[in-house]
């Protein structure tokens, strides 16, 4: 059998595989990122309601009406950011439907795609299913700081896109004004595109403003910037996601959104709108909740002797395990404290190329997206189990 080589040999991803070890050793599952408590009720009400009274047959292939101008007025109160509704926004099922539209929109066979290493897990197959090349730019901890000199090395007159996730999944990283000018340069002197993966637009830390890379001079026309409701509105199942950018893209990225999904669940997308219409305070509210996690996680993991690396936002925080010197791989750690410790966690290895050379061995990725006694339940464990 000669099935896509793409897909074929690719294995079960970590966040499936370390959940279902989780509910075998019951254990606390700081692996996969999803909040444990699902978001705003009157979002949930809305949608529900919708789903009883209807529509619920085929919505409008790019969205509701109510749902793209509740993304383009929210592009404009956050970022101040002009996207037309009708021509410029498209509604895709979940953030990972809409990077693939982006990304099949915009390569064709032979083109070169630049991401910056560790990645979140889809890009890479999404980017090599169409048969363009993949190269990674690594990162280096602590910092993550986006290194000039081997960015602009990797760009080449094959470089189509460049993928930035930001705030960065798992680095925790939110770029600096500075590494997003780098990165606008070369893209214009390269003529290349950006796929922006924001999804944690609104998960920033100590004061940290989220800057899409569509808001800096130039390059609107060159980003598609991707949001999703499942972070926004900690609402991971609904898989409800939105891309805006300039009209000659979307074009594109709206045929291959007809053939992927074609739609997204009406009753959701009318939830989604009136979430993206909320006071500012719930967007602030959601953000420092989840700072005040992130502290405790850091005391936990420094408690038990884990230094761990900065987190400027996302769900996740990153340790360093080397110290305790732990005989195996990332991966096994993670398995061992899975099985002993009962609190999962998720190796930070399997977010790099297979063919990198910078995977660590010694990072090991928690959440922190959970509810204060579970936290405090995962620190009694961990601090049993080391302490
Ligand atoms: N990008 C990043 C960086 C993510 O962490 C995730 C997972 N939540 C996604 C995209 C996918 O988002 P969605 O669940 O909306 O498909
Ligand atoms: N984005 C989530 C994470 O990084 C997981 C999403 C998934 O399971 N595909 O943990």
């Amino acid at each position: 059998m000669n099935l896509n080589q793409v897909f074929a040999s690719q294995g079960t991803t970590v966040f499936t595989v370390m959940s279902a070890l989780a509910v075998e050793h019951g254990a606390i599952n700081l692996g996969q990122g999803f909040p444990d408590v699902d978001g705003p009720e009157a979002i949930r009400r809305l949608a529900a309601e919708r789903l009883i009274d209807g529509p619920n047959q085929y919505p409008p292939m790019t969205g509701i009406p109510e749902l793209r101008q509740a993304v383009s007025r929210h592009n404009k109160r956050f970022y101040d950011l002009d996207y037309d509704w009708q021509s410029e926004v498209i509604v895709t099922s979940g953030a990972t439907e809409a990077l693939s539209d982006c990304i099949m929109a915009l390569l064709n066979p032979g083109d070169e795609a630049i991401v910056l290493e560790p990645f979140y897990d889809c890009y890479l197959p999404q980017i090599e299913q169409t048969g363009a090349t993949v190269k990674a730019v690594s990162l280096k901890p602590p910092q993550w700081s986006i290194p000039e000199d081997l960015l602009e090395a990797a760009f080449s007159d094959k470089t189509k896109l460049v993928v930035l996730n930001s705030p960065m999944n798992p680095a925790s990283k939110v770029f600096t004004g500075e590494e997003l000018s780098v990165l606008a340069r070369l893209l214009e002197k390269y003529d290349a595109y950006a796929v922006c993966d924001e999804v944690y637009e609104h998960l920033t830390f100590d004061g940290r403003k989220h800057v899409p890379l569509a808001s800096l001079p130039g390059m609107r026309e060159r980003c598609l910037r991707i949001g999703s409701a499942g972070k926004t509105f900690s609402l991971t199942g609904w898989k409800v996601g939105y891309i805006s950018g300039p009209e000659a893209l979307i074009n594109v990225v709206s045929k291959a959104h007809q053939f992927v999904t074609f739609t997204t669940c009406p009753a959701l997308q009318y939830g989604v709108a009136h979430g993206l219409e909320m006071e500012e305070d719930y967007f602030t509210g959601l953000a420092s909740e989840l700072e005040g996690k992130r502290d405790f996680l850091r005391q936990t993991l420094e408690g038990i002797g884990l230094p761990v690396l900065p987190c400027d936002g996302t769900y996740f925080m990153t340790a360093d395990i080397a110290k305790f010197g732990f005989n195996g791989s990332d991966y096994d750690f993670c398995k061992h404290i899975t099985a002993n410790a009962k609190v999962a966690a998720v190796p930070m290895s399997v977010f790099y190329h297979p063919s990198s050379q910078a995977k660590p061995n010694n990072l090991v990725r928690f959440c922190f997206c959970k509810k204060d006694n579970v936290m405090a339940e995962a620190a009694e464990r961990l601090n049993g189990f080391f302490g």
